[in-house]
């Protein structure tokens, strides 16, 4: 079993995507556990505020370090799961890759902070988490998506949340950049119903029923 703790100020963003399909089978499968936690929950002032301006100026908020040490620092000890892995998100980080999820796959408490505004204090990067990740070179309004992606990468990796034959044969597996193209039904589509001038078709080898030709095939596609 995988746990995940997100800590978050938008604990709500999250509920419509991890119940769904295979996520959700996952957590009913006992697989992974997903627990939210809103940040607010670790601050004492009347307003819960979770962001100060940042020193030497700037153009906006960024979250004070002390509630995302103690949400931490507590999170941590409410699982005696290990090996346990911290985790931040932010464009400056290292991007996300096939290879990186599959390293993350030894950690079994993972704990994710979701920064908003213009980020984080630093020192939540360089003493708090163990690793800083980006999800791409691109700037999103917040840490929840790039949770969510890693979530989605790892519980999929799980052995038996999917099929193993379905991760053997896909993009990033071994030897494989990018899978051979698929197709299904129906073998021939026009786009213009009432002039079928113009068809889109199926390479005619994958319905040739030659399994051997088909295979050689989809090798010569596989990248
Ligand atoms: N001021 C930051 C900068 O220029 O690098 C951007 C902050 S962004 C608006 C707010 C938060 O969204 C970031 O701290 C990070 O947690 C998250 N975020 C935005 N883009 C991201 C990305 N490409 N990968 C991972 N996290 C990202």
């Amino acid at each position: 079993m995988y746990r995940f703790d997100i800590i978050t100020i938008f604990p709500e963003a999250f509920a419509s995507y991890f119940n769904l399909s295979i996520i959700k089978r996952a957590q009913e499968k006992k697989s992974i556990k997903i627990y939210l936690h809103n940040l607010r929950e670790w601050t004492n002032d009347k307003h819960q505020s979770v962001d100060d301006r940042p020193f030497g100026g700037g153009a906006g908020m960024i979250f004070k370090l002390s509630p995302v040490f103690k949400a931490v620092r507590d999170i941590k000890k409410l699982s005696r799961r290990s090996p346990k892995r911290v985790i931040v998100f932010s464009p400056r980080g290292k991007t996300l890759n096939q290879n990186k999820v599959r390293h993350l796959l030894k950690y079994h408490h993972i704990v994710l902070i979701c920064p908003r505004y213009e980020g984080v204090d630093e020192r939540v990067i360089s003493h708090v988490a163990d690793e800083t990740i980006s999800i791409g070179d691109y700037v999103l309004t917040g840490g929840e998506l790039p949770a969510m992606i890693l979530v989605d990468a790892l519980t999929r990796l799980i052995p038996g949340v999917i099929k193993e034959r379905s991760l053997k044969e896909e993009s990033f597996s071994k030897n494989i950049k990018h899978e051979y193209p698929q197709y299904t039904r129906p073998a021939v589509f026009y786009p213009n119903s009432k002039n079928h001038r113009q068809s889109w078709r199926v390479p005619k080898i994958l319905l040739s029923g030659n399994h051997q030709k088909i295979q050689e095939w989809q090798k010569k596609h596989t990248q």
